[in-house]
């Protein structure tokens, strides 16, 4: 019974469900995704991950985000396309601007910052009647907004690592640490979402808190940018055709299967950046599929 709730994610999983592309494919496909973040200080964050989303098989990627982001992003992901936000000390501020027609799925709070002007974006997100990933600076700005959720009938994916798990549930890190099963259920199940909760071991849970866990990865991803290039990653696996909790589990192993390539390969755990996880995907499905 524990064995199957607790089920270990395996290379073999991800090959028996891992969707193909057909020789008669077009790029409406494979998903057209938008990811919503980015601030002067952080602007890098928002270029991980719609490089990693492009990476990973998206068909298209747009990215929303203030003028001075896209011009310090564009040309990390020369295959997107932009929307411009309006911006208020360097941070998004929300206007209404962003228009979610004809998207599959979008990805939210990435280097978003926490400034109070920016919260409202999140709820807006939640309007759109698509799938729904909230990372980073978007879990601080849904906890203090957490009815959103309440409102929503499409798949919300929270991403959090320990820290934000802590946040999310008002405990401690070490509590998180503790019982990381129990704790990353009870959220999924008390709001119904997915939540994948990081770490050395990634688990992963769905609103009826069916959980597996990834145990690809390794200590090289502990540096900034990892968890960004991983919601690029989830954006673009939950638009192919796989469950949500499958395209999850594919994610998060195709994102530690990278970087243990990538040691293996060209790289240690002591150089590898998260902009060389994106490349190494490419490993990952030319050895693995
Ligand atoms: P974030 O903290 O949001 O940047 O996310 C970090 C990402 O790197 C998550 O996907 C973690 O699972 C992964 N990660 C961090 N440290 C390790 C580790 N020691 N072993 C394996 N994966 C890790
Ligand atoms: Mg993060």
């Amino acid at each position: 019974q524990l064995e199957m709730e607790r089920k270990v994610w395996t290379e073999a999983a991800f090959q028996r469900t891992f969707p193909g592309r057909s020789e008669y494919d077009h790029k409406g496909d494979h998903g057209k995704g938008l990811v919503i973040g980015g601030s002067s200080n952080m602007p890098g964050a928002l270029g991980l991950t719609t490089r990693a989303a492009l990476r990973s098989g998206a068909g298209l990627v747009t990215a929303a985000t203030t003028d001075s982001v896209i011009q310090r992003i564009a040309s990390f992901c020369p295959e997107a396309t932009f929307v411009t936000v309006p911006e208020i000390n360097g941070h998004l501020k929300y206007g209404n601007d962003i228009d979610y027609e004809g998207f599959d799925a979008v990805a939210i709070g990435i280097g978003m910052g926490r400034e109070d002007a920016s919260r409202p974006i999140i709820r807006h997100a939640a309007t759109a009647k698509i799938p729904l990933i909230i990372d980073g600076d978007g879990l601080t700005h849904l906890k203090a907004d957490l009815g959103v959720l309440d409102e929503r009938e499409e798949p919300v994916i929270l991403t959090p690592h320990p820290g934000e798990m802590a946040m999310l549930l008002d405990i401690s890190v070490k509590d998180v640490l503790m019982r990381p099963f129990h704790y990353a259920k009870r959220f999924a199940t008390d709001h119904g979402v997915y939540v994948v909760l990081k770490g050395a071991f990634t688990i992963i849970t769905d609103p009826n808190g069916k959980q597996a866990v990834n145990t690809t990865g390794n200590a090289g991803l502990a540096k900034g940018g990892s968890g960004d290039v991983l919601t690029g990653i989830i954006l673009a696996m939950i638009m192919q055709k796989q469950s949500i909790f499958e395209a999850l589990c594919n994610a998060c192993f195709v994102h530690g299967k990278a970087a243990d390539l990538l040691i293996q390969e060209s790289h240690s755990q002591h150089d590898l950046l998260a902009s060389d996880v994106i490349e190494g995907v490419s490993l990952v499905y030319r050895t693995c599929l």
